[in-house]
């Protein structure tokens, strides 16, 4: 099948053949129909996070199930499937506690001794985040998907995967947004937007919008941005503190920076939360003032919206068959797989929401 491969660090992405094994008993074979241009692929791609090489990258996704394990009985083959990239064990104290983000799992890849799932010339091929979804088959554990309506267009299907439960999970399952809250969201790409529009679920009275790039605010207005703020006169603090009379009650950081991170802190009012989702690069420190603690403002981390998958991405299926939820104005583009690096490089230039890859 063709996939593409990341060889090395800052290297571009090779379309290569690879080969994908057949489903042990807790596995299911799938053919993609369209994987998500997201962050984190980046940031794999550049360096800032490490991840064995070669790898076949992608990890948002949606397909059709083709074939499954002898002791699968959550799919069947035809079973439409978000992919997960947090597979989860289903019976470790996180799990069973609600949090399958932080599953420790354990006995869900193959064994170093087992052939791998991924190869090519009979040599192992490492898989991206247990999915390696820029490919034209995925072989996953049965916990690393959830079964979705047929109804539900995969293009669209394959953004719940990461960004837009990572950005709604943030504001309703990490900072629990009430209704009427003040909400500012820093970065308005596809999980900053996702943020935004949880907020506005959530029933936000105020959501102000920051980032650089004026296209972005127009668009994060349309997934429920009240205010907007352009960040690019250096002033996003002030501009924020100023507007909403010393700042908002809950701040998200969509983006992955220390200086952003800082930010979001310091635009809480007393007893505000902020909430880090963006992939601070590895080693780097976050500071904040520490007097601040004392007016119980509060700094977290969020992984994954800290969601329930089977739980709640079904659930962001029904509000988008319902109207409620906008997936649609996510996709900026639809490309081939041939296109992921030009893809890469729009993401880098901070110019589009979304690149989805369609297969077929
Ligand atoms: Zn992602
Ligand atoms: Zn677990």
């Amino acid at each position: 099948m063709k996939a593409a491969v990341l060889r090395e660090v800052g290297k571009p992405l090779e379309i290569e053949d690879v080969q994908i094994d057949k489903p042990g008993p807790h596995e299911v074979l799938i053919q993609t129909s369209a994987a998500g241009v997201c962050h984190s692929d980046l940031h794999f791609q550049n360096g800032a996070y490490f991840y064995p090489m070669p790898a076949v990258l992608g990890h948002e996704s949606a397909g059709v199930v083709e074939q499954v394990g002898a002791e699968v009985r959550y799919v069947a083959p035809g079973d439409h499937v978000i992919t997960c990239l947090s597979v989860f064990c289903g019976h470790c104290e996180y799990c069973l506690r609600g949090r399958p983000a932080l599953c420790r799992k354990e006995g869900l890849r193959r064994t170093p001794d087992e052939t791998q799932r991924l190869s090519q010339k009979g040599e192992p091929m490492n898989q991206f985040l247990d999915l390696s979804s820029y490919a034209e088959q995925m072989l996953v554990h049965e916990n690393a998907v959830v079964k979705i309506t047929k109804d539900m267009p995969l293009d669209r299907a394959a953004l719940v995967g990461c960004g837009v439960t990572t950005g709604i999970g943030a504001v309703q399952n990490s900072a629990k947004v009430p209704a009427g809250s003040s909400v500012a969201v820093i970065g308005c790409g596809g999980v900053g937007l996702s943020a935004i529009q949880g907020a506005r679920l959530a029933g936000a009275a105020r959501i102000i919008a920051v980032d650089m790039v004026e296209s972005k605010l127009e668009l994060a207005k349309v997934f429920g941005a009240t205010d907007s703020v352009n960040a690019s006169d250096g002033n996003a603090v002030a501009n924020v503190m100023e507007m909403t009379g010393g700042g908002v009650e809950f701040a998200f950081e969509a983006i992955g920076l220390k200086a952003t991170s800082e930010q979001a802190f310091a635009m809480l009012r007393p007893g505000g939360t902020a909430t880090i989702i963006g992939m601070i690069p590895l080693g780097q420190t976050v500071e904040v003032p520490g007097v601040d603690f004392l007016s119980e403002k509060r700094l977290q981390g969020s992984l994954m919206g800290g969601a329930s998958f089977r739980v709640e991405m079904p659930r962001y299926v029904d509000l988008y068959l319902q109207g409620r939820l906008n997936l649609d104005d996510l996709v900026s583009k639809r490309i081939p797989l041939e296109q992921v690096n030009q893809a890469f490089a729009d993401m880098e230039k901070g110019e589009v929401a979304r690149s989805v890859i369609l297969f077929d």
